[in-house]
């Protein structure tokens, strides 16, 4: 059986370290703080919304919400983040998906000042990732590194095939494992004969949000498999990876719930975290 890649574990472990880290800029006189923008609400976003209050407030952050009415203007919302991209005790700006239609949404993330887009997906930070620049990377992909670093994967040399070409997750995973040194293979859903693919890989990631397409006969037996999938099926969350077959040949695999995800949450944090030490 695979071993299991345990999010949940290394979300405590960052939970931990944030905390410490929280408490000396305490010592130095600095707060951090993250500002939530929300436009419009219905009550799953209010749900999730006081989750990451919740969440950040647990490391010491802190957190102020922007309710915005779903009517807002691009300018309503341009005018909110200058106030926030200006204002000293904040450190960290992120505006809740999906905005309402009719807003231009590449405006309002690019105006964010790159050095509070601690969602790393301003066109600032996307061109420093490719440009191998220092800047804030996408929170999910970062959440996959996370892992593979924390269970000293080797990845240099290794092929990593990923299925997803999102500018969430595939397209800025693959510019990471390439810094890494991997040899990275980006599939989606035009790619033809997806097993042939997905057996050569030493490492596989599945990003696709199909549930559990990705079966045992897909995976060749010692991969080290990476599910970043979140489906809900017949209300329970299940990933892109039929979990229990493949975890008959993966060497390590990361369970859905309890791997990406909640590593995810805290690599936010972790970003708000270093925009306070920096600025
Ligand atoms: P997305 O924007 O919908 O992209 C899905 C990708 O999968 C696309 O590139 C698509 O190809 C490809 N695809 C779809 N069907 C396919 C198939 N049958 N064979 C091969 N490729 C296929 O999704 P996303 O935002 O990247 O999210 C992917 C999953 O990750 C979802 O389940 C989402 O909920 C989850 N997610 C998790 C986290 C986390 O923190 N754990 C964060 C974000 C997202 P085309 O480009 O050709 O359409």
């Amino acid at each position: 059986m695979a071993q299991v890649l345990d999010g949940k574990a290394i979300a405590s472990t960052l939970k931990k370290e944030l905390t410490e880290r929280v408490d000396a800029l305490k010592k130095r006189g600095i707060l951090p703080g993250l500002a939530v923008v929300m436009v419009g609400s219905d009550e799953a976003s209010a749900v999730y919304l006081s989750r990451k209050k919740k969440t950040g407030e647990g490391v010491g952050l802190r957190v102020e919400t922007h309710l915005l009415p779903g009517d807002s203007s691009t300018q309503q919302v341009l005018e909110l983040i200058q106030r926030l991209n200006a204002d000293l005790k904040i450190h960290g700006i992120l505006v809740e998906q999906p905005l309402p239609k009719g807003l231009n949404k590449d405006a309002i993330i690019d105006s964010i000042d790159p050095r509070k887009d601690v969602d790393g997906s301003s066109l600032a930070n996307l061109g420093n990732l490719f440009l191998g620049r220092p800047g804030f990377v996408p929170c999910t992909p970062q959440s996959v590194m996370t892992i593979l670093e924390r269970y000293n994967i080797p990845l240099a040399g290794k092929h990593a095939v990923l299925v997803g070409r999102s500018t969430v997750v595939g397209k800025p995973l693959s510019m990471l494992l390439l810094a890494q040194n991997a040899t990275v293979s980006i599939c989606h859903s035009k790619t033809r004969d997806l097993g042939a693919m997905t057996r050569q890989a030493d490492i596989l990631v599945a990003a696709v949000g199909v549930p559990r397409m990705i079966t045992a006969d897909m995976v060749s037996e010692g991969t080290i498999v990476v599910d970043v999938g979140i489906n809900v099926v017949d209300g329970k969350t299940v990933g892109d990876v039929d979990y229990e077959p493949v975890s008959g040949k993966a060497a390590a695999i990361t369970p859905v719930p309890g791997g990406v995800g909640a590593v995810t949450t805290m690599i936010v944090l972790q970003h708000v975290v270093e925009s306070a030490e920096r600025l």
